[in-house]
Formats: structure tokens, C-alpha cells, sequence
């Protein structure tokens, strides 16, 4: 199918904008959102729209004259105080001169790995669409730390995309798409249209070359298709840095389209399956692959290995012995008790922990099966 159209039949859509389309020489690029609004209002004006917008940090850079390329976390988060504001004014000058209404929106990496602050950002985020306003969202650099914090926009347009269940993840960028090879280096680096598997050798085709402004490449955008494949979201990456990407999009049918196998997921294994923050990883049998396949909960019969250090109501990753990651799941128990209940039949939990603990590891409610 045309790539076009593909965004077409789209219902709801994320679309992530680069930094590198947005700003031009430490100053916002007016002239091509202009053209961005107008591909909206010509190709998409019936279709709920999402952005996620970078580019406070370096318009807050430039608004404080600074010229260095090496500055600490701390001074990136007060160019984003600043240039937030810029970012925010000139996405409303231009949708108003469009008559169409926009919203700021600012998360953390913790807010959209919590749960019950993810639904919370996703209330708010359908009154928006239901009222007309295209949300914009940004990270909110000033309180998100190196440890916590998404860092590129591409993630964290992902977890969006899961949070609102949108149909479509586009990345526009400043370049084609995925190419087999550096284009930089090799003349005869070609464009990957479709992946339909993301594996160890997408990876290593998306070089770790990131543009001057963006903190983001083509790796992360990978990272972000894997994301929103995994709750059954595809992912469309193609460059945005010309004036009407859409119109181009159109004549020339660019881009790299990742197609997945898994369905869409509602509700809390939606969640799960797009969550970044894993804190540890159990090795199962064979068995209790089969019985979690046929819809059973998580034994600790079935458990051969406790990979990590994590706490009761963490989110854990499942793995095979090949160490094939089978799904997600929040535990009912801290790793050092999994360490000495696993491989035993449930009755011994008890006996061994010494008190009345729940069955299971993982219910079947607060597990995630991957189907690829
Ligand atoms: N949140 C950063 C900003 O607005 C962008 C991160 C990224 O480059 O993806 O500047």
C-alpha cells in the first residue's frame, strides 16, 4: 500500500518532529511548519493528531547565546525552560493562523512508565482531541534526570503512540529512512521500505549519527518502531526536513515502514508491552511457556533463573533458555524470594517464605505475551 495511504486510513495518529526540522540555525523554522499545517489541513483533516515536538533545548540555547557544544545536564534543563516557551508560542502563531487550537503537554519518563499516571496523561489527551486541540508534547527536561529520562523524543513518541492506542507512529526526520548502510559513507547504502522484524541486524544498520541538533539518530528511532510494535502500533519513518513532507511523501513514496505481527492490545498489556523500564528478567521452562501460551498465570514451578535485583511490583521481563524474550509481567514477589521459591510447586511458598504469599508469580491479568 502507498505510504500515503497508509496515513490516510489512520484514525489517530503520533507524529514526532525532529529538532533538526524545527529549528534552523538557533531560530524556530516558521516557514515549514506553515507547510507542515498545510499538509495536515489537506491530507489529514479528519484524523486525530498527536505531536511530539523537540527543539527546547536548542532554542533555549540560542536565546542564551551559547555557543559551546559541551554543557552539563543542568544548563541543558534551563535551555529547555527557556526554549519551551519559544517552541510553545510559535506552534500556537502558526495552528492559529490555521484556525486550529493546540495544547502543551510535558511528561517524564516516570510518568509514562506509572501506570496509573500514563491513564491519567491519556484522559487528558482524549478531552484534548475531543475539544479539537492537537496536543504537542515535549519531555519536561527541567525535572527529568540522566538516570530517568527518556532523552530522545522517538521513545518517549512511542510510549505516546501505546498511551493514547494510536494506529500510526510516524518519526519524521532529516533523513530518507533506514538505510542497510551508512549513507554518509557508502555511495551504495540503500533504503530499507519495509521491516517487517526488528532484529540484531536492523540494529546494526541504524548508525548511531545524529544530526547537530536532535540527541536521537536512527538507533532510537528503531527503539521507538520496536516499542509501538509491541502493542500492535506500525511505525513510518521518512524525512520531514522539506517544506510539505506529506505532499512529498505523496509524489515520491518514501520511507521505511515497519509492519508488526502483534495485535493491538487494550488496557494494562497494552501498557506492558510498552514499557521501558524493566527491572529484572525470570528464565522459564518449557513447560510454563506452553501453559502461559494456553492463558495460565506465571508458577514458580516453571522458573529456572532470577536474573537482577527488582521488588514486588516491578515490571520483569520472560525469557527462554536461548534467552528469547517471551513477554513482560509485573511481579507478586522480590527477586531474592523468587531465588528461593523457583523451581517449587506453589504449596511450599509458605513453608519456605514463611508466610501466605499469592500462588503465582505473574497473574495472567499483569502479563504480557509477545506473539513474534
Ligand atoms: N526534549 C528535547 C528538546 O526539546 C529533545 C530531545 C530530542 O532531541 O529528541 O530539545
Amino acid at each position: 500500500m502507498k505510504k500515503l495511504k497508509l496515513i490516510k486510513n489512520a484514525k489517530k495518529i503520533v507524529i514526532k518532529i525532529g529538532s533538526s526540522l524545527l529549528v534552523d540555525n538557533g531560530k524556530f523554522n516558521h516557514k515549514w511548519l506553515r507547510s507542515f499545517v498545510e499538509d495536515l489541513n489537506n491530507f489529514l483533516s479528519k484524523t486525530q493528531i498527536i505531536i511530539v515536538a523537540s527543539g527546547a533545548v536548542p532554542l533555549g540555547k540560542s536565546y542564551l547565546k551559547f555557543n559551546t557544544h559541551d554543557v552539563n545536564l543542568n544548563m541543558k534543563q534551563a535551555f529547555a525552560a527557556c526554549g519551551q516557551i519559544f517552541l510553545m508560542n510559535n506552534f500556537i502563531k502558526v495552528f492559529e493562523e490555521n484556525k486550529r487550537k493546540v495544547a502543551q503537554i510535558l511528561l517524564t519518563f516516570s510518568d509514562t512508565e506509572d501506570r496509573r499516571r500514563s491513564l491519567n496523561s491519556r484522559e487528558t489527551i482524549k478531552s484534548l482531541l475531543l475539544s479539537d486541540v492537537i496536543p504537542i508534547i515535549n519531555e519536561n527536561d527541567t525535572v527529568a534526570t540522566d538516570e530517568l529520562k527518556f532523552g530522545d523524543n522517538d521513545r518517549l513518541a512511542a510510549r505516546v503512540a501505546q498511551i493514547v492506542e494510536a494506529d500510526l507512529l510516524i518519526l519524521l526526520t532529516d533523513v530518507k529512512g533506514l538505510f542497510n548502510k551508512n549513507p554518509k559513507y557508502n555511495v551504495d547504502a540503500k533504503l530499507v521500505e519495509t521491516v517487517k522484524k526488528i532484529d540484531s541486524q536492523i540494529y546494526k544498520m541504524a548508525s548511531s549519527q545524529t544530526n547537530s541538533y536532535g540527541t536521537g539518530g536512527m538507533f532510537t528511532k528503531i527503539q521507538a518502531a520496536e516499542i509501538a510494535g509491541s502493542y500492535g502500533c506500525n511505525t513510518l519513518i521518512f524525512q520531514g526536513n522539506i517544506d510539505n513532507p506529506l505532499e512529498n511523501l505523496k509524489k515520491n513514496d518514501v520511507g521505511s515502514l515497519f509492519v508488526t505481527n502483534e495485535k493491538k492490545k487494550k488496557g494494562m498489556k497494552n501498557w506492558l508491552a510498552g514499557s521501558i523500564n524493566i527491572s529484572g528478567t525470570l528464565e522459564i521452562d518449557n513447560g510454563a511457556i506452553n501453559a502461559l501460551k494456553h492463558g495460565a498465570s506465571l508458577l514458580p514451578s516453571g522458573i529456572q533463573k532470577v536474573l537482577g535485583k527488582f521488588s514486588k511490583g516491578d515490571i520483569i521481563e520472560i525469557i527462554d533458555y536461548n534467552g528469547k524474550k517471551i513477554g513482560k509481567g509485573i511481579s507478586y514477589y522480590d527477586a531474592n524470594e523468587i531465588e528461593m521459591i523457583k523451581g517449587k510447586k506453589s504449596t511450599f511458598i509458605k513453608k519456605i517464605l514463611g508466610y501466605e504469599g499469592r500462588e503465582e508469580i505473574i497473574h495472567r491479568d499483569y502479563l504480557y505475551l509477545s506473539e513474534q
